[in-house]
């Protein structure tokens, strides 16, 4: 989608979806109309917040809905990434804060004045069954992923319901099937999966709330999870994940991005409540 045929301006002349139009007959109003109608999932002049926007699935989603003519405002904890990922990206900006801190989300969104699109992204793992996990790290999982998802949808709300807008939350295939020794995790993307049924009902005709269960995804997650869980035996647990998938392979996290893009354009607009997954056939089989 990112190679689709554009409306853009060629020497003296528009090209528009690949024929040349010369440019003194042609008014740029018109010109953005014509791109905005022949071309899909557009988000022109929406403004996205993307939580965890610097890194994996959040990073891609921010490049993507750049592209697709979205103001980005990455949220995420490591400035570094945000920073660079925030120059490179047309009209983007970015905030530091901890979304699991509610004076922090406060403050970080105090000076915000339109939203369109909230994208909560950020998340962490946990590996261990129900006898294995600690209370600590039960906690801590269940601040980010949950906490955090509440506190950012609690203080975006107001603005996205100004803008008859659209939430997108992060679930995962671990909240619709068991994954072995994800006791935590598979509680924490259970909630974010009712809490998106939930929101949906409360506001029906003026937000629209999905969730995308995604499976295996190769980002800076996993080779996370196999550099401390799997140090010596990387290729063969990254093999057997690619197994778990029957696609034979990880997904890329412009594949969760683009379903991302479609859920909060205008073509999805009867598109409420639902839940999304996107993992390979896992959970199909
Ligand atoms: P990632 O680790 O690559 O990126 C997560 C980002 O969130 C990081 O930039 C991190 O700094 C940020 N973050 C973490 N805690 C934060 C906090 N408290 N406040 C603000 N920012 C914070 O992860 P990813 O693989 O891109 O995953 C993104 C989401 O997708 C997560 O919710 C994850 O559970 C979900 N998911 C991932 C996979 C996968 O296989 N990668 C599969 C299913 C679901």
């Amino acid at each position: 989608m990112l190679n689709q045929p554009r409306a853009s301006l060629t020497g003296d002349n528009f090209l528009i979806q690949n024929r040349e139009v010369p440019a003194r007959t042609t008014d740029r109003r018109v010109v953005a109309t014509i791109h905005a109608m022949a071309t899909p999932f557009r988000i022109d002049g929406k403004t996205a917040l993307i939580t965890g926007g610097a890194s994996g699935i959040g990073e891609q989603t921010s490049r993507i809905f750049t592209e697709a003519g979205a103001k980005v405002i990455i949220v995420d904890i490591d400035k570094s990434r945000a920073e660079a990922l925030a120059a490179e990206l047309p009209g983007a900006t970015y905030k530091i804060f901890d979304i699991t801190d509610e004076n922090a989300v406060r403050e970080g969104m105090a000076d915000i004045e339109q939203l369109d699109i909230l994208i909560n992204n950020a998340g962490i793992g946990l590996v261990g069954n129900a006898e294995e996990t600690g209370a600590d790290d039960f906690d801590r999982i269940f601040r980010v992923n949950v906490r955090g998802v509440y506190l950012m949808t609690k203080f975006c709300l107001p603005l996205i319901r100004a803008a008859h807008g659209s939430i997108v939350n992060l679930g995962s295939v671990a909240g619709l099937v068991g994954v072995k020794r994800r006791f935590a995790y598979c509680g924490t993307k259970g909630a974010v999966v009712a809490m998106t049924r939930q929101l949906a009902v409360d506001y029906p005709t003026e937000i629209r709330v999905n969730c995308i269960a995604p499976g295996t995804v190769d980002t800076p997650f996993v080779s996370g999870y196999l550099e401390k869980y799997h140090s010596h035996e990387k290729d063969k647990v990254r093999a057997e994940l690619n197994q778990r998938q029957p696609v034979g392979r990880l997904g890329k996290p412009d594949e969760i991005g683009y379903l991302a893009l479609y859920l909060c354009s205008d073509q999805a607009a009867f598109v409420n409540g639902g839940v999304f997954p996107i993992d390979g056939g896992w959970t199909a089989a």
